[in-house]
C-alpha cells in the first residue's frame, strides 16, 4: 500500500473536486427578460400596489408558496433580513428571551438581538445536530417568548416535541430552514413546520440567486407585518389605516427587498430544487453506505420521518477509537487531496460578543436587560455542541449535484487510507 502523503507519499487524489454549479441558461435568460423590462426593482416605499414589489418578486412569492403548500411567501434580500423580520413580526422585545441553537449560523441568534431579545442557547441532539426538546425545556422561564428552531445541516429539527412545548407555554416559533429547502419531516416540507419559516438564497445554498431569502407562514397577521417591515412600515402605516398603538409594535420599517433579477433567477432555481435535491440525497446515502461500519467514524444520522436535504454532511470522529485525534485525522485527508472541515461553527456563546456582552452601544445592550441564568454564556453551557465543534464533528460539502460516483469514492478511499496507516502517523508523531 501507498505511503500516506502526509508522510511523503502520493496524494490519492491530484485534482480539486468538481464546485457546485445550478445556475445554467435557464436562469441567464430568466434574467436577460428582466434586462430587456428595465425596471429591475419595482418595489415602492408608498402605499401603492409597488408597495409588494414588480412581477418576478410576486410571482415567485407565490410559486414559493405553491411549492412549500404555504399561505403566504415574503421574498426577502436574505435569510438574516427574513430571521430578523420574522422575530419583529412575532413582536419580540426588549428583554423578552428566545431559545437558540449555539451550533449554527450567527444570525440565527442575532434575529432575537436585534429587538432587543436575550438568546438563550439550548444544547443540541448528538444524532441530528438540531436543538435537544430536553435542553429547550430546560431552558423556558417566565420571560421565554420565542424558540428559533434550525434544521442545521439540512436535517429538519424535531418540530413535532418543540411545537407541543411551544403550545404548552404560549411560545412562538421561527423555523430557520436555510440549509434544509425540500427536506421534510413526516411529509411535511422543512420551512413549514413552525409558524413561519426562514429559507436562504444566497450563494452557498441548495438553490440561490446570489443573495436572497423568503419566510411563510399561514398566518395573515404575520404575512402581512412581514410585508411591513419588508419595506418601510413607519411611512406606509397611517396611509395603510392603522387601528391602534398595540399594532404599531416592531412596525420600524427596513429595506429587505429583492430585485426582480434575484426574484428571476429563484424562481428557476424553484424549478430546480426536486433535481438538485434528488443527486444531494444519492450522493450522501453513496457516502454513508461505504462509510458504514469504518472504525471511529460515524455518518450522519437521520432521524424516524425524516428526508434529510445534506446541505453538509456531517461526520462523527472518535479520536480514541482511531487512534489519533481529529485535527491530524484532517490533515492527513487534506494531503490526500480531499476536502473536509472540522467542527463546524464555534458554538455562538463563545463570541467575542456575547462573552463581553456588549451588542449595541457600550452599555450593553440588551444584554443588561437579561437575568443571570439567561445571559450565562460560560464554556460549558451546551456540552454537546461543544464537544461537537471541539472534538467529534468533520464536514464535507461534497454531496451535491456536480459530484460523481469517483469523486464520491474517492473521498471514501481517502478515509479508508488514513485508517489504514493509523499507525505510520502514530510512529510518525513520536
Ligand atoms: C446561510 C444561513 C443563514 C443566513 O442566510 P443569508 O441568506 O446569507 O442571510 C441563516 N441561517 C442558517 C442556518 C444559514 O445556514
Amino acid at each position: 500500500m501507498t505511503k500516506l502523503a502526509l508522510l511523503g507519499g502520493t496524494p490519492l487524489r491530484s485534482t480539486p473536486f468538481p464546485a457546485y454549479r445550478s445556475i445554467g441558461d435557464e436562469e441567464k435568460h430568466a434574467v436577460l427578460a428582466v434586462l430587456d423590462r428595465g425596471i429591475l426593482s419595482q418595489f415602492l416605499g408608498t402605499w401603492s400596489p409597488d408597495f409588494f414589489g414588480g412581477p418576478e418578486v410576486q410571482a415567485l412569492e407565490s410559486e414559493w408558496a405553491a411549492y412549500f403548500g404555504c399561505k403566504h411567501a415574503v421574498a426577502v434580500n436574505s435569510a438574516t433580513s427574513g430571521l430578523y423580520a420574522a422575530v419583529g413580526a412575532a413582536g419580540i422585545g426588549p428583554g423578552d428571551e428566545v431559545i437558540v441553537s449555539p451550533y449554527t449560523m450567527s444570525a440565527s441568534a442575532t434575529a432575537a438581538l436585534a429587538y432587543g431579545g436575550i438568546p438563550v442557547f439550548a444544547d443540541i441532539d448528538p444524532e441530528t445536530f438540531c436543538l435537544d426538546p430536553d435542553s429547550i425545556r430546560q431552558r423556558i422561564s417566565p420571560r421565554t417568548r420565542a424558540i428559533i428552531a434550525v434544521d442545521i445541516f439540512g436535517h429538519p429539527a424535531a418540530f413535532g416535541e418543540i411545537m407541543s412545548i411551544a403550545q404548552q407555554h404560549n411560545l412562538l416559533v421561527i423555523e430557520d430552514a436555510a440549509q434544509a429547502p425540500g427536506a421534510s419531516l413526516n411529509g411535511r416540507l422543512a420551512g413549514t413546520l413552525a409558524h413561519m419559516g426562514v429559507f436562504s438564497l444566497n450563494y452557498h445554498k441548495t438553490i440561490h440567486c446570489g443573495e436572497g431569502g423568503v419566510i411563510v407562514t399561514d398566518d395573515d397577521k404575520f404575512a402581512d407585518r412581514l410585508r411591513l417591515i419588508r419595506n418601510h412600515a413607519e411611512a406606509v402605516i397611517k396611509a395603510k389605516g392603522y387601528q391602534s398603538r398595540d399594532e404599531l409594535v416592531n412596525l420600524v420599517g427596513f429595506n429587505y427587498r429583492m430585485t426582480e433579477i434575484e426574484a428571476a433567477i429563484a424562481r428557476q432555481q424553484l424549478k430546480k430544487l426536486d433535481s438538485l435535491l434528488v443527486s444531494r440525497i444519492a450522493a450522501a446515502e453513496h457516502l454513508t453506505r461505504r462509510l458504514a461500519g469504518m472504525p471511529g467514524i460515524t455518518p450522519p444520522g437521520v432521524a424516524s420521518g425524516v428526508k434529510h436535504g445534506y446541505y453538509v454532511f456531517a461526520i462523527k470522529y472518535d479520536a480514541a477509537a482511531v487512534g489519533m485525534p481529529r485535527a491530524r485525522f484532517a490533515d492527513a485527508l487534506r494531503a490526500e487531496g480531499i476536502p473536509i472541515g472540522t467542527g463546524y461553527v464555534e458554538p455562538l456563546y463563545l463570541q467575542p460578543m456575547y462573552q463581553e456582552q456588549i451588542a449595541f452601544g457600550k452599555d450593553g445592550f440588551p444584554f443588561t436587560l437579561g437575568s443571570k441564568e439567561a445571559t450565562n454564556y460560560k464554556r460549558g453551557l451546551c456540552p454537546i455542541a461543544e464537544d461537537m465543534h471541539f472534538e467529534t464533528v468533520l464536514t464535507t460539502d461534497i454531496c451535491h449535484a456536480g459530484i460523481r460516483q469517483d469523486d464520491l469514492d474517492d473521498f471514501v478511499n481517502a478515509v479508508s487510507k488514513v485508517l489504514d496507516h493509523r499507525l505510520d502517523l502514530k510512529e510518525a508523531s513520536k
